[in-house]
């Protein structure tokens, strides 16, 4: 993919509406390659960690925030987590999942998904965490974060996530808008009349990005006549900050009794992280100065 992801951040009107407008097409493609995933499942893993960056871009500093769907679907669930600083990782229960196309002849996202519940977490620092937590919609995914918005943060929005995948399986353009209005906007029917009529024509981002078109094309192609203006632009990427450490420490807090007891049944360990599937390998001499650092 010769183009690089990245959110443009902009307002509408006077002040009216803020608009997300991501392109998301290499983090599509890098989950999918790490995954393996079915191209439904990469079209529901694709459209989370799309709205997922579009939350980590509300963040402010060190905070993360982490999106769960719990559906009872055969994708088994999903979970995206995201930073301030334009990164995100995420997964699905079943990679795998492979349904026929919907009546609409698209990617059957909400059949995989089901119905459940969509959960927000956002980890403020200093043990202060956030939860919202709302019924699934349709499981596609941007539905049920417009409903989100609308209903556990009181901002009426329109959210659009679309990740299209080409005939190799892999994605070929992936996406997002999310549009939410201002206070401002309240009381002035005229400028919702407008983006509403704006917004029925916008299902097909993904086929845009597809293309070569960039956030800032959406922009001007869907809101020219309501005046966008640009705050700021940053780049996004799928980047998984586990490591080696980090599931050491994990071990430890298995304790004694439990880590003398993979050292004798197993003789090694092999930890695969959820979200990038990268493993990390500990020999049977590692695992016993754990033991022994346990013991000290
Ligand atoms: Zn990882």
């Amino acid at each position: 993919m010769k183009q690089q992801d990245y959110l443009v951040r902009a307002v509408l009107g006077a002040n009216q509406a803020r608009v997300f407008a991501l392109r998301t097409t290499n983090v599509a493609r890098e989950a999918q390659a790490r995954h393996l995933t079915s191209p439904t499942a990469s079209a529901a893993l694709g459209r989370s960690l799309t709205i997922g960056l579009v939350l980590g871009a509300m963040l402010k500093g060190e905070e993360t925030v982490t999106i769960q769907i719990k559906g009872d679907g055969p994708l088994k669930g999903i979970v995206a987590s995201a930073n301030s600083r334009g990164e995100v990782k995420g997964y699905v229960g079943n990679p795998f999942v492979d349904l026929p196309l919907n009546r609409e002849g698209k990617l059957a996202v909400g059949e995989a998904v089901g119905s459940g519940n969509l959960y927000v977490l956002r980890d403020l620092g200093l043990k202060d965490v956030y939860q919202g937590a709302v019924p699934l919609q349709t499981g596609e995914i941007g539905d049920d974060f417009a409903y989100y918005f609308a209903h556990s943060e009181q901002i009426p929005s329109a959210v659009v996530l679309g990740v299209l995948v080409g005939l190799d399986q892999k994605p070929i353009g992936a996406g997002g808008i999310v549009l939410q209005l201002l206070p401002d906007a309240a009381a002035d029917q005229a400028f919702i009349d407008k983006l509403e009529a704006k917004l029925a024509n916008m299902s097909a981002i993904s086929s845009f990005f597809a293309a070569d078109g960039t956030p800032e094309d959406i922009l001007e192609e869907y809101f020219s006549n309501l005046n966008p203006r640009i705050i700021d632009t940053s780049p996004v990427r799928f980047r998984c900050d586990c490591s080696r450490e980090r599931f050491e420490k994990g071990l430890l807090t298995l304790g004694r009794a439990e880590l003398q007891e993979l050292v004798d049944l197993e003789d090694q360990a092999e930890i695969v992280c959820h979200f990038c599937t990268k493993s990390y390998y500990f020999s049977n001499r590692e695992l016993k100065a754990m033991i022994r650092e346990l013991d000290t």
